[in-house]
């Protein structure tokens, strides 16, 4: 087949192996930054080759994140070339997920869908796991093959090497969509996105489909639909699809009513989620329990989780991976370091459980929380399998916790090295030089972040209100409502003075002055969105708000306050868990 010919094909330049190194009477960092910069000056091939030739020269094409540059640089400029960025590509010793999906866009960009879809094979192959940026080119790929016999040609490919023909089979699928609408092709389609974790698109075709006013969508859509509003974090679209349920199917089955389960659960509302778990009465199977054990747990209820999954075992449910994942992180989450070495054991020896990298996650998530890190250290390096990039991150967010700088230097060292290019570990990092008061070191780090071309993602809040998202950044000032919020802010302000709120500025990462510490922080995006809410929301209902980075310290204890001050009960989802901030307190126990 076709894309057995690419790996062998002739290489445009030499490279004696020997040069494999970096130079070393070159100052590697400098010379890397430089070349880089002239890459991005680069306005034709001509001035690519030169610059490609000098990087050669210097030895720099073995740091990857050269190489890297040098092929998004050609593969994706207007003026690059193709066939010279395979020649940069097969030269590569590791390609990894964001190299392959440079190459995907790049083809797609020259309307080539058939190499696209080579390289995703071939991505496949050589087991670098695709992710979210590799789908979106991939789906205008399948649009661009119009010819439908190469598109099932390659689809039989897939099926016979065994690769997730599911992704692909569906992704043909939104092709041939739309020509003749039945409930199969709307479902079909929903699915699609579904299975790609397009869940924006998901909920906007299901609510297309029910405009039209004349399909009863299938089960298994409404599974998809669920799964998108629990992926979203949209509690109100989830309780209408919840709402379309009741109106249209009478009774539901498991696979319904756990989807159901999971929504409201993972939408913060752990309350409609355990009623309805109890309502399943016998009809509960593993993957409900798997469902609520580890909705207990990342809802900070950690002894609760472990007597839902006591009473699993009674009902003589075998546990599941799954099912121990929730076990193994209700220990984490509730700080039972002892408990969770025992629940990791029995998994092993009882259950026959082998541990996957999550299992060995929790576990290190479980020690470092409980400030243990050498042990966590310890239980990496003993390991049966190669410890992934979200190892070293749980190691490195616990040296942040507990500042130590020793070994969250050694997580960070072993982050870089996997070129994971995630702005989120130079941040930790940071943040535990700032801690450290080491600012030297700070900036240096924030410096090498910048120039490996990361930016800070901008931390952002949302919250829904009648069925709408309204998303805040930090300092905020595009809302509609903006004068409103800030008066509410200042409002807010002045009532927490009372009960003796002073910011805490030591998590601010500048060394700048505390005055403009406390400025940075009193407009963070959490607190613009708690003070939307109040406004528009009715006296004690809850506060739901969905965040895509950590909050900080001092908004966790402003926003314990603000729980008080105003008698609102305020659900904050933070990454993976939730915050329910009741009474002046917080379920997470200040310990996240
Ligand atoms: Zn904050
Ligand atoms: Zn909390």
């Amino acid at each position: 087949m076709v894309v057995a010919s690419i790996p062998n094909q002739p290489h445009q330049f030499s490279i004696p192996k020997d040069n494999h190194g970096k130079n070393p009477e070159i100052d590697f960092g400098v010379k890397e930054q430089e070349c880089i910069s002239l890459v991005k000056t680069c306005r034709s091939m001509d001035e690519f080759k030169k610059v490609h030739g000098k990087i050669l020269k210097l030895g720099l094409f073995w740091s990857s994140f050269c190489a890297s540059n040098l092929l998004a640089t050609c593969a994706l400029s207007e003026w690059g070339s193709m066939d010279y960025a395979c020649s940069i590509f097969r030269q590569m010793d590791d390609p990894d997920s964001f190299e392959f999906n440079t190459m995907i866009r790049g083809y797609v960009k020259d309307m080539n869908s058939e190499e696209a879809f080579f390289t995703y094979l071939e991505m496949l192959e050589f087991g670098v796991e695709p992710d979210n940026f590799t789908y979106p080119p991939l789906l205008k790929a399948c649009s661009i093959l119009s010819a439908f016999a190469e598109g099932a040609q390659i689809h039989g490919q897939i099926y016979k090497m065994g690769f997730v023909e599911d992704v692909m089979v569906q992704n043909s699928l939104i092709n041939v969509r739309m020509d003749h609408k039945t409930i199969a092709s709307w479902s079909a389609l929903i699915a699609a996105h579904a299975n790609l974790g397009m869940w924006k698109e998901c909920l906007r075709l299901f609510s297309d489909m029910n405009w039209e006013g004349k399909w009863r969508a299938e089960e298994s859509t409404l599974v998809s639909v669920l799964s998108a509003c629990t992926r979203l974090g949209v509690l109100d679209s989830g309780r209408c699809t919840h709402g379309y349920l009741i109106r249209n199917l009478t009774g539901f089955n498991v696979a319904v009513q756990t989807s159901l389960m999971d929504m409201y659960v993972r939408s913060g509302s752990l309350d409609k989620g355990m009623s309805l778990f109890l309502e399943m009465g016998e009809k509960k199977n593993r993957k409900s329990y798997s469902v609520v054990i580890s909705g207990l747990a990342t809802h900070g209820h950690g002894e609760e989780a472990l007597k839902v999954f006591d009473e699993m075992l009674e009902r003589g449910l075998k546990p599941d991976d799954v099912a121990y994942v929730g076990v193994l992180s209700a220990c984490s989450h509730a700080g039972l370091v002892e408990e969770g070495k025992k629940y990791f054991d029995r998994m092993r020896i009882e259950h026959r459980v082998e541990p996957t990298i999550q299992h060995c996650g929790c576990m290190v998530d479980l020690m470092g929380r409980a400030g243990l890190i050498r042990e966590a250290l310890e239980f990496i390096k003993n390991m049966k399998i190669e410890p992934n990039e979200v190892i070293w991150r749980s190691l490195l967010s616990s040296c942040r916790v507990h500042q130590n700088v020793e070994l969250g230097e050694l997580a960070a060292e072993n982050l870089f090295k996997m070129n994971t290019r995630n702005a989120g570990d130079y941040l930790n990092l940071c943040n535990i030089y700032a801690q450290a008061r080491r600012w030297e070191e700070m900036s240096i780090t924030r410096v090498k972040m910048a120039s490996n071309g990361l930016g800070q993602e901008p931390g952002s809040s949302s919250v829904e209100v009648k069925r709408k998202v309204h998303k805040f950044v930090s300092s905020d000032t595009s809302h509609s409502q903006c004068d409103e919020i800030y008066e509410m802010l200042h409002q807010m302000e002045w009532q927490l003075k009372f009960e003796g709120y002073s910011a805490d500025t030591s998590q601010v990462l500048f060394d700048v002055s505390e005055e403009e510490k406390r400025q940075r922080l009193s407009s963070h995006s959490q607190k613009l969105a708690i003070a939307f809410s109040l406004i528009n929301t009715s006296e004690g209902s809850p506060v739901r708000i969905v965040r895509n980075v950590r909050m900080c310290s001092d908004c966790h204890t402003y926003t314990k306050l603000i729980s008080t001050i105003y008698e609102r009960e305020i659900i904050v989802r933070d990454r993976n868990i939730f915050h329910h901030f009741r009474d002046g307190n917080c379920s997470c126990k200040d310990y996240w």
